[in-house]
């Protein structure tokens, strides 16, 4: 493989994110690095699951994208409460739903804490088929019933970008088995998760990137889900400088197992991560 060496990492540290110091202006947070059932699993005694690596404690997979105290979610799974605790992030500008599974979608409800303080329709970009989906599942809260979210759901299409900050979240479709789903390129980083296909207008989206983040199941993979090889194929494919995995089953085994296995410059995504995207 043809990645440098060079891998810039920041501590997450619980601390606010707003007030973390000497930290570029852009920057993306991993604030969930698991596959639908989360690390540990409920009811497994497999090593992973019992590991006291922090690292192997993994919540459902979300991204924070941040410029200086500004703040934009990608994805709002049913951890969405914990990792925005865990975070302090203190508002929110908007978020993006890549599509329509319950690991992504679960929390959207507690986006009711962000609507009641910045007493606003929180922004929610979806595809119009994902629209309709949470129109259905989460009816009471299109309604006029007191205390419901208040959500200000924007049907967006490949290709659109999402204004933020200053910044420009361009939408890249990305196949997951049979649906079309939406990956993220931000300035030279790019978010894609649940990913089994990119298709070739994508890749050419993705040109010089530096950085990608790319959903990785375990070592097999699924008919929706990239196994770990294929995942690293892709990396090299898009010729980034740095690549971190996401989306990880506790069959990917331990994480500093997987990390002694990978390129130099490829590493395990943890819960907390955060990149650079500029
Ligand atoms: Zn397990
Ligand atoms: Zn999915
Ligand atoms: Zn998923």
């Amino acid at each position: 493989m043809s990645f440098a060496t060079g891998f810039l990492i920041f501590e997450f540290n619980h601390q606010p994110i707003s007030d973390v110091d000497n930290q570029p202006a852009n920057l993306l947070t991993l604030l969930g690095t698991a596959t639908s059932q989360g690390v540990p699993v409920i009811a497994c005694d497999c090593s992973v699951c019992r590991s006291s690596d922090p690292r192997d404690q993994r919540l459902r997979a979300s991204a924070l994208l941040s410029v200086n105290d500004k703040h934009f979610v990608i994805d709002t799974g049913p951890d969405f409460r914990e990792q925005m605790l865990r975070s302090q992030v203190p508002e929110i500008e908007g978020v993006l739903i890549t599509h329509e599974h319950y690991d992504h979608t679960a929390g959207l409800d507690d986006l009711r804490p962000f609507c009641f303080k910045q007493k606003i329709d929180i922004p929610v970009y979806c595809l119009p088929r994902v629209a309709a989906d949470l129109r259905a599942r989460y009816a009471y809260a299109f309604t006029d019933y007191p205390g419901v979210p208040r959500l200000d759901i924007r049907e967006v299409g490949f290709g659109d970008k999402i204004p933020f900050a200053g910044t420009e979240i361009e939408l890249l479709e990305v196949h997951h088995g049979t649906l079309s789903i939406f990956g993220v390129r931000w300035g030279e980083l790019a978010y894609l998760t649940d990913v089994k296909e990119l298709p070739a207008r994508t890749l050419v989206q993705c040109k010089g990137l530096k950085t990608a983040v790319i959903s990785a199941l375990h070592h097999a993979g699924t008919h929706s889900h990239l196994s770990l090889q294929e995942a690293l194929d892709y990396l090299e494919q898009l010729g980034v400088e740095q690549g971190v995995l996401t989306h990880f089953s506790h069959r990917m085994g331990r994480t500093a197992a997987v990390n002694a296995a990978l390129p130099p410059a490829v590493r395990c995504g943890w819960d907390g991560l955060q990149l650079p995207a500029s």
